[in-house]
């Protein structure tokens, strides 16, 4: 039976990636050289594509990790040396705070109840280095306004600003000169495989490494940002890469880029819409964010109560594959990624299943 993965990572396949990856194993990409000319051309068309799509600036450089997780832990290992800054409204801002702790960093945070946006900007301590805000929340289904983001930023001059955009990218709309390091996976939005991460560096982000690899602190090493970046400026990883992932990315942004950004942004919206209208007018069924500035456009969690586990399970025979609530909230809520390998069809034809429970 054809399922459709309204999961939010792994997630449902861009619906052109089955073309790409045929024609991929007809040019033979899982054999060719990572030090090729073939590869230079893979990695250069891969990163100017992102580059393109996001609009990003010409200083910022793009490099390669295994996930997003490493993404997190990669940032704060090359950008601080005693103190971070954790913005904490979910699971995934939780896991990045836990992961500076686990690097022996002074990690400070500012948590707000689970379902909820941050209400104010607290005090950070002026020798902060580095302040980290998840875009969008995962878990909960919150995301943050990008000029509450900016906000802080002017507010803590000193500190670099670092963005999860795991499930909002490439949908959020960000400025990045505002920021110094942001990261996402390819298994949400992109509609890729799991196992790839990609890290958006700027230029203080890639002189801290520097200045504390210097001082003579710990970055780590194949990944350090000096290592990546002076191995992406060559078109290469110092490593084997996922060639085939890198190949499949780029295909991917460039299917994005005809469709247009602008495009995919409004069709985001517009089924974010109709889900959240639907909930909001349901007698028992609701969306989990009240606020409605908190809402997710990318992420929709919806509370069922104890019919959770029934109805999952009656979607699923209808080919209808919903993710559980995250952590505590399995067995109570349903998450919904509206990505953009999500048509509005599909949309519609979840929400008729929905009336039929
Ligand atoms: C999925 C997710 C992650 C983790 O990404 P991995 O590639 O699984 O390591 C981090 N942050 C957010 C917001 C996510 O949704």
């Amino acid at each position: 039976m054809k399922q459709i993965f309204f999961t939010p990572g792994p997630s449902q396949m861009y619906p052109t990636l089955f073309g790409h990856i045929q024609t991929a194993l007809e040019e033979y990409i899982p054999s060719i050289s990572h030090r090729s000319e073939k590869f230079q051309t893979i990695f250069q068309e891969t990163t100017d594509g992102l580059r393109n799509l996001l609009h990003l600036p010409k200083e910022y450089v793009i490099v390669f990790v295994a996930s997003g997780t490493e993404a997190m832990e990669r940032i704060v290992e090359n950008t601080v040396e005693k103190k971070s800054f954790h913005f904490i409204n979910g699971s995934f801002g939780k896991r990045w705070f836990e992961t500076a702790v686990a690097l022996k960093k002074e990690a400070k945070a500012y948590e707000v109840p689970f379902g909820e946006g941050f209400a104010e900007s607290p005090h950070i301590e002026k020798d902060t280095e580095l302040i980290c805000f998840t875009h969008n929340e995962t878990s909960s289904g919150v995301s943050i306004d990008p000029e509450f983001i900016y906000k802080v930023g002017r507010e803590n001059p000193h500190a670099l600003i670092a963005v999860d955009t795991v499930s909002s990218a490439p949908y959020v709309d960000l400025d990045y000169q505002k920021l110094d390091c942001v990261f996402f996976s390819v298994q949400k939005l992109f509609g890729l495989p799991a196992g790839l991460g990609v890290m958006i560096l700027g230029p203080r982000a890639i002189q801290k490494a520097d200045f504390l690899h210097k001082k003579g602190i710990n970055i780590g090493s194949y990944h350090s940002f000096p290592h990546l970046v002076a191995w992406a400026s060559k078109n290469q990883t110092l490593e084997t890469p996922s060639v085939f992932h890198l190949y499949l990315l780029g295909k991917v942004v460039a299917d994005m880029k005809r469709r247009g950004i602008q495009t995919i942004r409004e069709e985001e919206e517009k089924k974010a819409q109709l889900v959240y209208d639907f909930f909001d007018k349901h007698p028992l069924y609701k969306p989990f964010v009240v606020k409605k500035e908190d809402r997710s456009i990318t992420v929709i969690v919806v509370t069922l109560g104890e019919k959770t586990e029934a109805i999952k399970k009656k979607l699923k025979e209808q080919g209808l594959v919903v993710g559980g609530g995250y952590g505590p909230h399995k067995k109570t809520q349903i998450r919904i990624a509206n990505f953009p390998a999500i048509t509005k069809k599909d949309i519609q034809r979840f929400l008729k299943a929905i009336t039929t429970f």
